[in-house]
């Protein structure tokens, strides 16, 4: 079976030479039970790693089954070692952490085997080592003697004509020990069994063959009793292992060693909390960078505000605002868009000054504190602090006061408010408010939309230039005009025809963002300083003189222009994109007041800083994770030791590793995911957890899966470079 000619081996260490054995000539066949003798130091152990494929030979030939193996790889041999070596050592090599019944399967599983055949086969082993009693015991609870009949059965599980055993009743007490050769004897039937011992007189009765070893060299061979001659039936067919096997190899390996799995998965709950609250704070401020700088068109840059205009720029009509109130996550519109970012200063003119924005009072969802709810057209309530520093001083005497509302835009103070009600609130953002009737609104808004539209003044087609030099034309709606009519000064004469400027027609032409208008009036009266206030009710004339005065049906007819532009509050920013979209299928341009912040350069060099900062403490983070995975797993080393022993390629080994690392990063990814649901329903509150849910959506929980996962997969592949620096055995002496 084994023809050793002339083989040497020798070990080169710190440029000495030392020889383990040399010129060796031995032939071993199937049928033999041979033991191998001599002093420490002889060379018996070399020998054996020699024959078992485990170490190369320098000199010699050495022929298996007929095959000379002097060119043989280390993938060769490895595949020799599968096909025809099982050892047994010592110590035993088994996994302590498995079961009797796991340490036998392990080679079998490595062997691509798998099913109720294994099963079986394990059962069959293990009670031919006369284990039964012990199938689910831990190996670690085991006596010497015991231990070392699993490592019996587990070389008899792979089917390899020879079996090399090193001392392996070295640790045995002599009872324990006479078990074991009767075991290997009987196993020696129909395999080759070559043992090294000590102790020559216990194995004297059994064996067939004795081999004495002196400085290298066989002193002595010898035949004791004639074996059983059979010929070698070349029928063991090695696999290689399935992936199905991986996996339940792997996971096994995850939880086998419970102080270990914990560890482990305390490392990996450390590196998901921290890769994920890094991520959250980039995120958060990414958010808040987004939210700098400034913005020329919107005061209000709340972030789930969208500014909504119809793509073919007509108005919202209210089945518009139906659908578009149907969409979830829409929580509220508000149709009149001007006046949110519009302030409205509530005065009266004189020392009461309030800086507030509309409402309308079907949005008012308070309690009036003061006075009451507001009946009439003219009548409002406004919202405050209850100490806010303006309108402290006033208390009770706010309710029945008469007031203007005032906008940026507004060019004349048309309609007086009562004020008949007031309501507090604790929180200074929830303040500020004036809520009254529609009428109020469209009110607000005609002023708005009137001080942002261009207004053109043509007396019968000629541009008319005002004198009241850059101040815009102040046009007035009364009910003292009558539609279709028009009253200005007297002082336009001279720009009009014959110096006088009555029937003449007047075109009003209105130009803004959203609509272009234009009406045609006849000049009906003049006015001037003496008769202003019988004809208009104007007593101010100084003030308004130049004044447009129309009927009000006139003016609403320039103004209300009903709705061009709106916003919507998306009740949570996460669905702000998922929103937009829809509204963007329906033929809506959508805007969001934010995303028009004028802050690039700002932003686009604290992203910079940002990233690198992110990508130096992730760096950091794995090189700790990987040290402290190092230190927990160093008792590792045995294990991968052993199973290359047992024939796992390094591939295998490698995707072992990886598999019992993903199973727990796995495990503390979705323990940390079920953590952050149940913080999110309430069932546990963490505090911090509060920024990682407002700043992760779904695709970045997937992103940090991903970062996660890679991370684990790094550390594995680094540990497994150093668990595979060096040879199977000398890494599980390395272990011990
Ligand atoms: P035995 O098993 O009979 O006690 P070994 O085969 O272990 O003897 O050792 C034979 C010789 O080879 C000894 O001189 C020993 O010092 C040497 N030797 C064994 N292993 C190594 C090694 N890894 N490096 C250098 N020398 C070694
Ligand atoms: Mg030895």
């Amino acid at each position: 079976m084994i023809t050793l000619k002339n083989v040497s081996k020798f070990y080169y260490s710190k440029g000495v030479i030392a020889s383990g054995f040399s010129k060796v000539n031995l032939t071993l066949n199937i049928g033999e039970f041979v033991a191998i003798t001599g002093e420490s130091g002889s060379g018996k152990s070399t020998l054996l790693n020699v024959i078992s494929g485990l170490d190369s030979y320098e000199e010699g030939e050495m022929y298996i089954d007929g095959k000379e193996t002097s060119h043989y790889t280390e993938v060769d041999f490895l595949k020799y070692r599968r096909k025809y070596i099982s050892n047994i050592f010592q110590n035993f090599n088994l996994v302590n952490s498995y079961t009797v019944k796991e340490n036998v399967e392990l080679v079998l599983l490595l062997n691509g085997e798998s099913g109720r055949d294994m099963n079986l086969k394990v059962s069959a082993l293990i009670r031919q080592v006369g284990l039964t009693r012990y199938k689910n015991t831990k190996v670690s609870k085991l006596s010497g003697g015991q231990k070392q009949r699993v490592a019996i059965a587990r070389a008899l599980a792979r089917e390899t004509p020879i079996i090399i055993a090193d001392e392996p009743t070295g640790n045995l007490d002599s009872r324990s020990a006479k078990g074991i050769i009767e075991l290997l004897s009987k196993i020696s039937h129909d395999k080759l069994v070559v043992i090294v011992t000590h102790n020559y007189d216990q194995v004297e009765p059994y064996v067939t063959r004795k081999i004495r070893m002196h400085d290298g060299k066989i002193l002595e061979d010898k035949v004791i009793r004639e074996s059983n001659s059979i010929n070698y039936v070349d029928k063991y067919v090695v696999r290689d292992i399935s992936f199905i096997n991986k996996l339940r190899l792997g996971i096994r390996n995850a939880f086998n060693i419970v102080p270990k799995f914990l560890l482990v998965l305390l490392v990996y709950l450390f590196i998901t909390v921290s890769v994920t609250t890094e991520y959250a704070f980039f995120k958060k401020q990414e958010y808040e960078t987004s939210n700098f700088g400034s913005n020329n068109f919107f005061s209000n840059i709340t972030d789930n505000r969208l500014i909504i205009n119809k793509k073919d720029k007509s108005e919202f009509s209210d089945e518009d605002y139906a659908s578009i109130m149907d969409i979830s996550h829409v929580e509220s519109i508000s149709q009149n868009d001007l006046l949110v970012d519009s302030e409205v200063y509530v005065t009266d003119n004189e020392n009461f000054y309030y800086n507030s924005r509309a409402k309308s009072i079907k949005d008012f969802k308070g309690k009036i504190d003061l006075g009451k709810m507001p009946q009439a057209d003219n009548e409002i309530i406004i919202m405050c602090q209850k100490d806010d520093w303006y309108l402290s001083g006033y208390g009770d005497k706010l309710i029945g006061m008469k007031v203007y509302l005032d906008t940026d835009y507004t060019t004349t103070q048309i309609n007086l408010y009562k004020i008949v009600g007031v309501s507090y609130v604790n929180n200074e953002l929830d303040g500020g408010y004036v809520y009254g009737s529609d009428k109020m609104m469209n009110d607000l808004q005609f002023s708005i939309n009137a001080g942002h539209s261009d207004i053109e003044i043509l007396f019968n087609g000629n541009y008319h230039v005002s004198n009241d030099y850059d101040m815009d034309y102040r046009i007035i709606p009364t009910n003292k005009v009558n539609k279709g009519e028009v009253y200005v000064t007297e002082d336009w004469n001279n720009e009009c025809n014959k110096n006088n400027c009555v029937n003449e027609k007047m075109n009003i032409k209105i130009t803004n963002l959203y609509y272009n208008k234009q009406i045609e009036l006849k000049v009906t009266k003049l006015y001037n300083s003496k008769n202003m206030n019988s004809l208009l009710g104007e007593k101010d004339f100084n003030a308004f003189n130049g004044a447009i005065y129309i009927s009000s049906d006139d003016y609403a007819l320039l103004f209300n222009s009903g709705n061009y532009q709106s916003s919507v509050y998306v009740d949570d920013v996460k669905y702000v994109d998922s929103v937009s979209d829809i509204l963007n299928e329906d033929g809506i341009n959508v805007l969001r007041a934010k995303d028009i912040l004028e802050n690039s350069e700002v932003v686009a060099i604290l992203k910079i800083i940002r990233t690198v900062v992110t990508i130096v403490l992730l760096v950091s983070l794995f090189f700790i994770s990987y040290f402290v995975i190092r230190i927990i797993l160093k008792s590792r080393n045995i294990y991968y030791g052993t199973i290359r022993i047992l024939g796992a390629t390094k591939k295998c080994c490698k995707e072992l590793l990886n598999i019992e690392l993903l199973t727990v990063s796995n495990i503390a990814y979705f323990a940390f995911l079920i953590l952050l649901y149940l913080h999110s329903n309430n069932v546990i509150k963490i505090g911090f957890l509060n920024t990682l849910i407002k700043y992760l959506g779904f695709g970045d929980y997937l992103i940090l899966y991903i970062i996660i996962t890679l991370m684990s997969y790094l550390i594995s592949v680094r540990f497994a470079r150093k668990i595979f620096k060096d040879s199977a055995i000398s890494t599980i002496r390395e272990g011990e």
